[in-house]
Parts: C-alpha cells; sequence; structure tokens
C-alpha cells in the first residue's frame, strides 16, 4: 500500500492546529460542566457530551459503556486546635472519623523519627511531611503511614509539598493492587504554612480535632469508546485513552481534560484524514475516556475486563494524562521490547520525539490496569523529564482550572499523536517484536518493586 506521508502530515498537523476544538472542548469540560468525579451528574454530563462528539466528530462507532463504580464521598472535613480551623483536605477515600488527640510531629517518618515519636504516637494525630526526606532511602507515603498505623496513630495530617496554601486530595493504599487500594487510617492533607502552626502546637503539647465523615457506596458510571476502523487489519487495534474523571472540586484542567481533549482530538483529525483524503488506519484505533482514574483505575479496570479477557488486546495501549505539564518529547514503555521499533517511526517522523523504557513498573495511572495483564501500554513523558513546566504540579485541587491547559501545546499532541498512531496502525503484524510478557511475568515484577518509590513526579 503506497501511502504519500507528506500528504497525510499536511492534513494531520494542519487539521490538529486550524481546526482545533481544543479550546471550545475545554472551555466546557472544565467551566460549563466543572468538576466531574466518577459517579456525579457532572461526569454523566460530560460522558454524554465526549459521546456527542465522538459521533459528531465521524469515529466509525461511538458509544458509552456504563458500568457500577464503587465510589466515595464526604461531608463534613474539618480539623481544628482550640476550636480554630487548619486548612485540611481528607485524603480520597478517607474513611469515617472523629477523633482528638495530642499533635506528634513525625517530620517525615522515617525510621529514626518513628522511633524517637514511637511512646507518644498511640492515640495521636500525627503530623508528617508527604515528601522524601533527602538524606534517606525514600519509603512511600503509604508504608509510612501504615507503620503510624502500627504504632497505634488515630489519624495523621499530612503537610503538603506546595507553597502558598495549597493542598490536595491526595491518594493512599498500595496502587499496584488497585481493587484494595484505600488508606491505611484516616489521613488528611494541610498546607505547609498550617503544618508549621501544627508543628507549633506540637511543641506547646496541644490537640487537634480531626473529623472526616464520608460514606462509600455503588452508583452508574461509564467509560466513553469511540473506534475508527481500519480495514487491512480488521482483527487487531490500537487503543488510545485518557481519564475524563476528576478529584471533588477540581476542575480538572490540566487532570484530565488535557488527556480526554487530545484523545478526542486525535480522533478528530483522524476521522477527517478518512473522510476527506480517503485514508483510514490500517488496523482499527480505539479512543477511549476511562471513568474512576481517581478511584482505583476502575475504569480501565473494567475496559480490560470487558474487552480484554477473552478478545485480542491491542498492539499497543496508550494513555494520556496531565498533558499539560509539559510539551510533548515521546512516549514511555513499561516493557522493552518495542522501543526500537516505535523509535524507527519517531525517526520516520522527524521531529525528534524518542521512545522510552520505565524503569519501574508504573502504577499511578490508566495505562497499569493494562501492563498487569502483560498488554503493550505507554503514556506520554509527562512529568518524570525535561521541559516540565515549573507551574505544572497542578491536579488534585481547586487551582486545576482550564488555564492551566496549555491549548497549542495540545494541537502538538494531537497532531503528533495522530502521525504516530496512523503510521503504527499501517505496519504489518510480522512487523511487530513480539510481546514476551505474561501476567506471571508482571506480578513478579511488581512484588520485586513492591516497596520502592516510583519516580513519576
Ligand atoms: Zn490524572
Amino acid at each position: 500500500m503506497n501511502l504519500d506521508w507528506k500528504e497525510i502530515d499536511r492534513y494531520l498537523i494542519g487539521e490538529a492546529w486550524a481546526g482545533s476544538r481544543v479550546a471550545e472542548h475545554a472551555r466546557v469540560l472544565c467551566e460549563e460542566i466543572g468538576p466531574r468525579w466518577s459517579s456525579s451528574e457532572a461526569e454523566a454530563k460530560a460522558i454524554d457530551y465526549i459521546e456527542t462528539q465522538m459521533k459528531a466528530d465521524g469515529h466509525d462507532h461511538a458509544e458509552a459503556e456504563p458500568f457500577e463504580v464503587r465510589t466515595w464521598d464526604h461531608e463534613e472535613a474539618e480539623a481544628t486546635v482550640d476550636g480554630q480551623p487548619i486548612h485540611f483536605v481528607p485524603f480520597n477515600r478517607c474513611p469515617t472519623c472523629s477523633v482528638e488527640g495530642p499533635i506528634v510531629d513525625v517530620g517525615f517518618a522515617t525510621p529514626h523519627a518513628l522511633q524517637d515519636a514511637r511512646s507518644d504516637l498511640s492515640g495521636s494525630i500525627a503530623v508528617m511531611n508527604l515528601g522524601h526526606e533527602p538524606f534517606t532511602t525514600p519509603v512511600p507515603h503509604n508504608d509510612r503511614l501504615i507503620q503510624l498505623r502500627e504504632a497505634g496513630t488515630a489519624a495523621v495530617i499530612c503537610v503538603d509539598t506546595k507553597t502558598g496554601d495549597r493542598a490536595e486530595y491526595h491518594n493512599a493504599g498500595d496502587w499496584s493492587k488497585p481493587e484494595r487500594a484505600e488508606p491505611p487510617l484516616p489521613v488528611a492533607t494541610t498546607s505547609r504554612e498550617d503544618g508549621a502552626l501544627l508543628r507549633r502546637h506540637s511543641l506547646e503539647g496541644r490537640s487537634v480535632r480531626f473529623v472526616v465523615e464520608s460514606r462509600f457506596y455503588n452508583a452508574p458510571s461509564a467509560n466513553v469508546a469511540g473506534r475508527i476502523d481500519g480495514d487491512r487489519w480488521p482483527d487487531e487495534h490500537l487503543h488510545l485513552g485518557g481519564h475524563h474523571d476528576t478529584v471533588l472540586c477540581a476542575p480538572g484542567g490540566n487532570d484530565n481534560a488535557s488527556g480526554t481533549i487530545a484523545v478526542l482530538e486525535t480522533g478528530r483529525v483522524l476521522a477527517g484524514l478518512k473522510r476527506d483524503l480517503g485514508i483510514g488506519p490500517g488496523r482499527p484505533i480505539r479512543f477511549v475516556t476511562y471513568s474512576g482514574e481517581e478511584q482505583g483505575f476502575q475504569g480501565a479496570i473494567e475496559y480490560v475486563n470487558r474487552h480484554y479477557v477473552s478478545g485480542a488486546p491491542p498492539r499497543l495501549a496508550v494513555n494520556l494524562d496531565e498533558l499539560s505539564t509539559g510539551h510533548i518529547k515521546g512516549l514511555v514503555l513499561a516493557f522493552p521490547h518495542l522501543r526500537n521499533f516505535i523509535q524507527a517511526q519517531f525517526e520516520q517522523m522527524g521531529d525528534g520525539l524518542t521512545c522510552h523504557v520505565m524503569a519501574q513498573l508504573d502504577a499511578s495511572s490508566d495505562h497499569f490496569p493494562f501492563l498487569r495483564k502483560g498488554i503493550d501500554a505507554a503514556h506520554c513523558w509527562r512529568w518524570r523529564f525535561r521541559g516540565r513546566h515549573p507551574d505544572s504540579d497542578f491536579h488534585h485541587e481547586t487551582a486545576d482550572t482550564v488555564d492551566k491547559l496549555n491549548v497549542r501545546e495540545l494541537k502538538e499532541y494531537a497532531a503528533q499523536l495522530s502521525r504516530l498512531l496512523l503510521r503504527l496502525s499501517h505496519q504489518p503484524p510480522e512487523a511487530w517484536p513480539e510481546n514476551p510478557q505474561t501476567e506471571e511475568s508482571v506480578q513478579k515484577r511488581l512484588a520485586e518493586e513492591r516497596g520502592t518509590v516510583v519516580r513519576v513526579y
């Protein structure tokens, strides 16, 4: 099959830029609809909106795939010292708790700090830095929380690493076992400023009252799945996804209207290429926005269970999350065998994009449910690398607003992702290196890496 890549690239890049709907999608998702916690009415509106867009953009098929999400919310959530409120955001899925106890400063909860504080911890409210102490081996914060629970701590207030009176909805639990990833004890976040205040109070021997009233329940939600057919190898496919949900209260500009919009825009320009120039993918490409990423990847897990327990897995699944942390630089794979093959596509594209392989399995976003099944899954370089924007740490907080989303960079993401996916879709089956991964080999590697900090930031 003879494809004129110059003509194709001219269309894809031109359409991604001049026909862009990035700004309009961002306005609707972040401002008109707003925070999209899975199971909320706003999420339902976002699901309708995305499905309608995919149909209007010319996907060969698009539909919401409903399922039930195990969700959580809270009513009261506050901490007070002598009646004075402290900046306080419960962790996602924090259990109900109403307790008052002495404030104990455990620093970074390093082994020596825990040893020093051990006799004071029973029934206390510990104040712990969420970041890593620079002189000792970094320990995941969830492991430190478990140690505090085992020492009898009643609840923990974590001090956010950000400056400027900010605090976000953090997660705890072991997310490499996402179905069971729950905070090990009542835990909340405070700002650095109020963390310093609590530490002063601890020296004065004062107590803090910690109250969270929360509930867990099942509620309807859905992923949204679109598809552009390809007729050379119709029984195979590629997959592009990103979560459309947010945490409570966050409009989710960076996390993850950015990824949702890149899924939509990449689909739109590829559907346009097929419609306007008659050039479709070689193998079908699926475009999926997931529910429930912020609640243990529930949408991506549902998608993988629904489609890939018996059905053939994708040749490659690419996950888009927090794309406004920096311009596109390439892809990061979990497994090494596709690196040179994908790099060869990047060389042909000629824009200096590179393909890397993570040294550790990254359980921080929706690629994880794919890769734990041994499916080839990649994500964009989002946090770890050069070119990360200095103000790019907006995600789980009210200030992750539409202005955190970078319109011009998202146009480039859509252009480059559509160029890459179309090229990959036309690579014949025999050109793809075999995938030697199995669920067992992935589990073995996960067990070896458990307890280490995965450098995602
Ligand atoms: Zn995200």
